[in-house]
């Protein structure tokens, strides 16, 4: 395969952006090689700059589950674009959005937009802490809910369940109120409330995708929700990734645990930059202008990406089948991953929710952090290289999801099937 204009173009990057990339996972530092610079998408593919094609599984992380220049979004996209780009006053749109969102999620009765998912947790977590009048916050090992300061945490040393920055530039006293707890384990959370009786919420990935895919036990979810209730705590659950992937619904649907405050991002922008966070009319009466917390944006909001993000809800809404559809698609992928896996004597577990997919080269179930780690890491990197080589593009880093868009058909699930099977066999 050549890759001689991405070589190029990644070297040019270099000198001018750090890494030569704007977001760290997309540089290929944990498999090797050069990340392939993207000329175009079509459908299910993307042509890189030298003209080599790929089936994506990676669909810009999440966000195009109808693949790429999906027709009903691009034609909405084009006539927003030609009524103006911003007003910087309200239009709508939004109000359609939003509309769709709170349909969809029977928490949700009012929601706000912003510009990312970074945006949106950071703002409900401040929503959380002005609504309960409390600093603490409590999060999970594996789990990602963007890169703002208090969320950049990771395990202290010894017993404390205080977290320690874990980027240079977070000073200690921002996540002093980040208590860090173990996913799937309920007797580390109850530690966290007993360290602390100032504790404003709970933020989990219900269906964490950012370790590798392991979502929560529902045993797990329900004794949060218990111990949220009995210490006048809310429950945030970040459904930037799995929200409109796992399920249409939002994963309370699924699990059965009924979160306080949901946000979201990736597919409800519909490949335009699109974050949201809601709740009931009583929480969010909290937020400004209505309420004393404040939270703005110059583009929240966005006419453009309001376009896009309503298109493709409009679709998922209106294609009642679309999820089911998806959802047996990945099962396929998975399915037959392992066929092949148990042919090349290769220890694997794979997991599916919806059209999200997820695998890692381990004997050992997932259940947490720790376990995800013992993933073969350098297996993974080889597979990698080896599935671009035969035109399939995955996530360059085994602790990220796999996606299924609409334009992945049966017949291309059942070819990367085949793919398995000839670089299991050289791994
Ligand atoms: C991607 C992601 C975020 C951050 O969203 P950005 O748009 O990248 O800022 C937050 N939470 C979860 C669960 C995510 O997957």
């Amino acid at each position: 395969m050549n890759t001689q204009g991405s070589q190029k173009a990644f070297e040019e990057a270099k000198n001018l952006i750090p890494g030569g990339v704007n977001s760290p996972v997309r540089a290929f530092s944990s498999v090797g090689g050069t990340p392939l610079f993207i000329k175009e998408g079509k459908g299910a593919r993307l042509i890189d700059v030298d003209g080599n094609e790929y089936v994506d599984f990676v669909q810009s992380w999440g966000p195009l589950i109808f693949g790429h220049r999906d027709e009903a979004i691009e034609s909405a996209v084009i006539d927003a674009v030609k009524h103006g780009l911003s007003f910087g006053a309200p239009t709508t749109a939004e109000s359609e959005l939003a509309e769709h969102i709170i349909s969809l999620f029977e928490p949700i009765e009012k929601v706000r937009f912003v510009s990312s998912g970074t945006e949106a947790v950071m703002s409900a977590i401040r929503l959380a802490r002005g609504f309960t009048g409390k600093d603490d916050i409590v999060k999970f090992e594996g789990c990602y809910h963007g890169h703002s300061d208090s969320l950049l945490v990771q395990a202290g040393s010894g017993l404390a369940t205080f977290g320690n920055p874990s980027s240079p530039g977070v000073p200690a006293d921002f996540t002093k109120h980040t208590l860090l707890a173990k996913y799937n384990d309920i007797d580390s959370v109850k530690k966290c409330f007993e360290d602390s009786d100032d504790i404003a919420c709970i933020i989990i990935e219900p269906i964490a995708g950012n370790m590798g895919l392991v979502p929560a036990d529902k045993d797990f979810l329900a004794a949060l929700r218990k111990l949220c209730d009995k210490h006048n705590a809310l429950l945030i659950f970040d459904e930037v990734m799995s929200g409109f992937r796992a399920n249409l619904h939002g994963a309370q649907t699924l699990t059965g645990t009924k979160p306080d405050i949901i946000t979201l991002g990736k597919v409800i922008g519909g490949g335009m930059p699109v974050g949201a966070f809601g709740a009931s009319s009583e929480i969010m009466a909290k937020l400004s202008p209505d309420g004393p917390v404040y939270q703005a944006g110059t583009l929240s909001g966005n006419p453009v990406a309001m376009a896009a993000g309503n298109a493709a809800i409009t679709k998922l809404k209106s294609f009642a089948r679309v999820m089911s559809v998806l959802e047996h698609r990945s099962h396929r992928l998975m399915a037959g991953m392992q066929e092949m896996a148990t042919k090349h004597n290769i220890p694997l577990k794979t997991t599916v929710r919806g059209s999200m997919f997820g695998f890692f080269f381990s004997e050992i179930d997932v259940k947490n952090f720790d376990d995800a780690m013992k993933n073969d890491q350098d297996r993974f990197s080889k597979f990698h290289s080896k599935m671009l080589d035969e035109g399939y593009y995955f996530a360059c880093s085994s602790f990220e999801t796999g996606f299924i868009s609409t334009a992945i058909t049966d017949d291309m699930i059942e070819d990367t099937i085949k793919a398995f099977d000839k670089v299991f066999g050289e791994l």
